[in-house]
């Protein structure tokens, strides 16, 4: 492993990495050929109070923050392990915690710090209309002590192994309200009742061993103390949710680009051609140098995406960039990783075509490089509004 300067994190990081030893290589090579989901992992985090991080400690959690939670995912891939099978919970984990009702969070915390429940999912995306979320489609009409949900979602993650799921809905029409983010609402999901009473949920087989769904809402009726905060200000509150998730998805890219750069750098040392290490190589020193200096710049703008989420400061500029310059940082590593294994980086043994698969979604997920490129351009430049 690459030797790093000890940070105020050590402690975090050496417990989850005693953890993650147990879950060696062919753990996650298996969970991935048999497209399964890591049960015995997951369990385990969950029994040493990880995926409990941000569970204020009078809700039975260790009230830290998104730094330690980020701490804790960048470990996982660092370790070879893919966090995108648990880490819903954490970045849904502030929605309900700092939007909830008092009533909500005492539901709800305390069983999902002890492991009963888990509070995996967040159904934003939809088929017809993507990127676009204020435009989003399914409803939630208010009858009586109930709301009413009808539509579709798509690439809906971790629903068969989450009790509860965050979900996002219009409860007014568009042509009623001032602005296209007003009249938006989040509901909390029990994911079984709601598959008793008119929620579908049909598996998506995909790229990655990552377990994500169409979801269609016929009918389902949600309690009216579903709902999350105020009717109509469901998209302000998504955002806490999103900015957590871009954020722990940057450290997630970064545990990624220092697995692939220790791979890398061992295989490149050792692998004698033409009489010596091909890392000998200027030609394959330097992609490897130049994507390890991304991810190092790319760990700074997390750290402070980290510190002004934690800091209750609007951090959307900075959550969005960490996850611009890690996910490309940790992609360009992949790309090196993949390139100097030569034909064994194709082997499945090997663990790289794996880490490489995984590590290509967030280019794309949970928000596209394009879309981070134009929110910089036109939220933060003030450049003309393309949409
Ligand atoms: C494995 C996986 C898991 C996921 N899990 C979840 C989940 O749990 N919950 C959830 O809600 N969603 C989830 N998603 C959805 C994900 O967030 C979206 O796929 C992503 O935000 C892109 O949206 P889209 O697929 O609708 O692409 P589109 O919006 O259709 O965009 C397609 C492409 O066009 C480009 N594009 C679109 N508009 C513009 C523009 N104006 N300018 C420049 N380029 C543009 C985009 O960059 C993108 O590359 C998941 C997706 C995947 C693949």
């Amino acid at each position: 492993m690459i030797a790093q300067p000890a940070d105020q994190y050590q402690d975090i990081r050496d417990a989850v990495r005693a953890l993650c030893a147990q879950f060696p290589d062919d753990y996650h090579r298996r969970v991935d050929e048999q497209r399964a989901y890591p049960e015995e992992f997951v369990d385990a985090l969950t029994r040493a109070g990880w995926m409990a991080a941000l569970i204020p400690e009078e809700y039975g959690g260790s009230g830290l923050g998104l730094a330690e939670a980020s701490v804790i995912m960048e470990e996982i891939n660092r370790s070879g392990g893919n966090s995108g099978a648990c880490h819903g919970q954490m970045y849904n984990m502030n929605t309900l915690v700092r939007h909830g009702s008092e009533e909500q969070r005492r539901t709800y915390l305390p069983k999902i710090a002890s492991g009963e429940l888990r509070l995996q999912s967040m159904a934003v995306t939809e088929p017809t209309t993507g990127t676009d979320t204020t435009q989003l489609r399914t409803t939630a009409v208010r009858k009586g002590d109930r709301y009413v949900i009808n539509g579709q979602k798509v690439w809906i993650s971790r629903v068969q192994h989450s009790d509860l799921m965050i979900l996002l809905a219009r409860t007014t029409p568009l042509s009623e309200v001032r602005k296209k983010s007003e009249g938006l609402s989040i509901f909390l999901v029990d994911v079984k009742q709601a598959v008793k009473g008119g929620m579908t949920v049909r598996p998506i087989p995909n790229m990655v061993n990552h377990e994500t769904n169409e979801l269609f809402f016929d009918n389902l009726e949600l309690p009216a103390d579903s709902l999350i905060g105020e009717e109509g200000k469901g998209f302000k509150y998504i955002l806490t949710g999103l900015n957590a998730e871009r954020t722990l998805i940057a450290a997630e890219c970064i545990g990624d680009g220092y697995w692939f750069i220790d791979r890398v750098t061992k295989y490149t040392s050792e692998r004698t051609v033409f009489g010596r290490p091909i890392g000998q190589n200027q030609g394959v020193q330097f992609p490897i140098a130049e994507s390890f200096i991304e991810i190092e710049a790319a760990n700074l703008m997390r750290w402070e995406a980290c510190r002004l989420y934690d800091a209750r400061q609007d951090c959307g500029a900075q959550a969005n960039m960490a996850k611009y310059l890690a996910a490309k940082a940790s992609w360009e590593a992949a790309n090196a990783c993949l390139q100097f294994h030569g034909g064994f980086g194709f082997a499945a043994e090997y663990d790289v075509e794996r880490k490489f698969r995984e590590t290509r979604l967030y280019q794309v997920a949970p928000i596209s490089t394009n879309l981070i490129l134009s929110y910089v351009a036109e939220h933060v430049l003030g450049l003309p509004r393309s949409f």
